[in-house]
């Protein structure tokens, strides 16, 4: 019985997330607090979102990044390849965009960005409805969305790519209550698993209010009033990034780059 229990708590569970998939918000600051018209009714995918995180199953977001399993493997040569698709629908202009996020990781990390050949495991980029990706590699093609409208921004092109690389939202780390107060009744109904906290790997990093994975201070907010506050000074500017912080960059040295 309780099997079953537990069973149906679970299908109940992701029913009700798939209906407010639609209501979801992609945010990697407040450029991209705005409400995603994420149908998921395409093949390929997701079929739950999570914010901006795409999740194969209910559970598995919780997982901190840091077993072999997740992350994109280390090369004999150094380097952390991740081989990439790029969708024929992207502009020339667009496409410039999402190669300078690659340059941008390239030219203070060991990842390097390459078109795929033969690779079992990819990143397939793609102007779905939203920006989202997984995190951490997967097994097979994965999509990451960069819609045309909205996406095509080079600190929300480092977001996703910083999602595919391993990284969770700042507001979402094992540390945050130090740092930041989740309002939880200024948050949209529905929408409060994105301010869960999660067992993540901070990999010695300081929590970093600049960091380009930090929400804004208004996200998923059902009143206008703040949904995040820094604590002690309220007053930090937070989600404001414009470009990756040095944080950012030095948990990719930490997590994949052995030698920096
Ligand atoms: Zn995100």
């Amino acid at each position: 019985m309780m099997f079953v229990l537990v069973i149906c708590f679970l299908l109940s569970s992701f029913e009700a997330q798939s209906r407010t998939i639609e209501q979801d918000i992609i945010s990697a600051s407040a450029l991209m607090e705005r409400p995603s018209n994420f149908a998921g009714e395409e093949l390929d995918e997701p079929s739950i979102m999570f914010g901006d995180i795409a999740v194969g199953t209910p559970l598995d977001i919780t997982a901190p990044c840091t077993g072999q399993s997740c992350k994109w493997p280390l090369s004999s040569n150094g380097k952390v390849f991740v081989p990439y698709i790029i969708s024929d629908e992207y502009s020339t202009q667009e496409k410039d965009v999402i190669f300078q996020g690659f340059r941008s990781l390239e030219k203070s990390t060991c990842v390097r960005f390459r078109p795929r050949t033969t690779q079992r495991d990819y990143i397939n980029i793609e102007p779905n409805s939203g920006c989202y990706s997984f995190v951490g590699r997967r097994t097979g093609g994965q999509t990451v969305s960069l819609d045309h409208d909205g996406c095509i921004k080079l600190n929300i092109v480092q977001h996703e790519l910083l999602h595919t690389l391993g990284f969770h939202h700042e507001h979402n780390r094992s540390d945050r209550d130090s740092h930041v107060q989740i309002v939880y009744k200024n948050i949209i109904p529905g929408q409060e698993r994105n301010f869960d906290k999660i067992k993540t790997n901070n990999l010695e990093t300081a929590y970093d209010y600049s960091s380009v994975m930090h929400y804004g201070r208004f996200a998923f907010s059902k009143n206008k009033e703040a949904t995040i506050v820094p604590i002690p000074d309220s007053g930090v500017t937070i989600g404001r990034a414009k470009r990756m912080s040095s944080n950012d960059i030095l948990r990719i040295n930490r997590l994949y780059c052995s030698s920096k």
